[in-house]
């Protein structure tokens, strides 16, 4: 597991060698392990742009049947994670307001500006674009991550400048939270598919892909 000193809350994103997370019991047992009598909060994923904001009522079996790809809470002690293999993992922190953020971010979720909703609803929560500090974590670069020029088109119609015939999801995420007016952005460079003695890939490995987890804890 990686953790970066510059990012001010307890966080983490997970590699290979904290194992494949292949079911939601993997999961919560290794943060059982790792954060004991800390509630773990994952979502239902889908690609959406839909967020989940935990106000203290939400249970973790609640928020595992929501269907949503981003969660904000000011709640704290407890985990809150989404998992990916290639899709940008986004983790928000107002260190003023004390509300976090995961994003999921894939090429839906860039399209349906998640990113933009997840700051929206930390806002509603106190939060300042000023304010918050973003951390993305391993996700599929440009190098391997060549796409259609229909699905590149989609990204120049949404108004996200894509170079040629490859996407960069990572620098695409930082265009939408600068445009948010999120400017502290920690994005260490990345690939989730050539860096394969490190990270799973859906590219590279197909359905069977393992999963990292990246997280939050306020
Ligand atoms: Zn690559």
């Amino acid at each position: 597991m990686k953790q970066y000193p510059a990012f001010p809350i307890t966080h983490g994103c997970t590699d290979r060698t904290d194992g494949s997370f292949g079911s939601r019991d993997e999961r919560q047992q290794w943060f059982a392990q790792h954060y004991p009598h800390t509630p773990y909060f994952e979502v239902h994923q889908k690609h959406t742009g839909t967020v989940l904001v935990l106000d203290g009522k939400v249970q973790p079996s609640e928020a595992y049947n929501t269907t949503a790809d981003a969660i904000v809470s000011k709640q704290k002690n407890i985990i809150m994670a989404v998992k990916t293999a290639d899709c940008v993992p986004v983790l928000l922190y107002d260190p003023a307001a004390q509300v976090g953020a995961v994003i999921h971010s894939g090429w839906k979720g860039t399209l349906a500006n998640i990113v933009q909703k997840t700051v929206h609803a930390m806002k509603q929560q106190g939060a300042s674009a000023y304010h918050i500090q973003a951390f993305l974590g391993p996700a599929i670069n440009a190098c391997c991550y060549s796409v259609s020029d229909k699905r590149i088109a989609a990204f120049t119609e949404a108004g996200l400048p894509v170079h040629g015939n490859s996407l960069c999801l990572a620098e695409l995420v930082a265009i939408q939270l600068k445009r948010e007016g999120v400017d502290d952005i920690i994005a260490p460079i990345t690939c989730t598919s050539c860096q394969s003695e490190r990270y799973f890939s859906y590219r590279r490995e197909g359905p069977d892909h393992g999963t990292m987890i990246s997280f939050v804890c306020l």
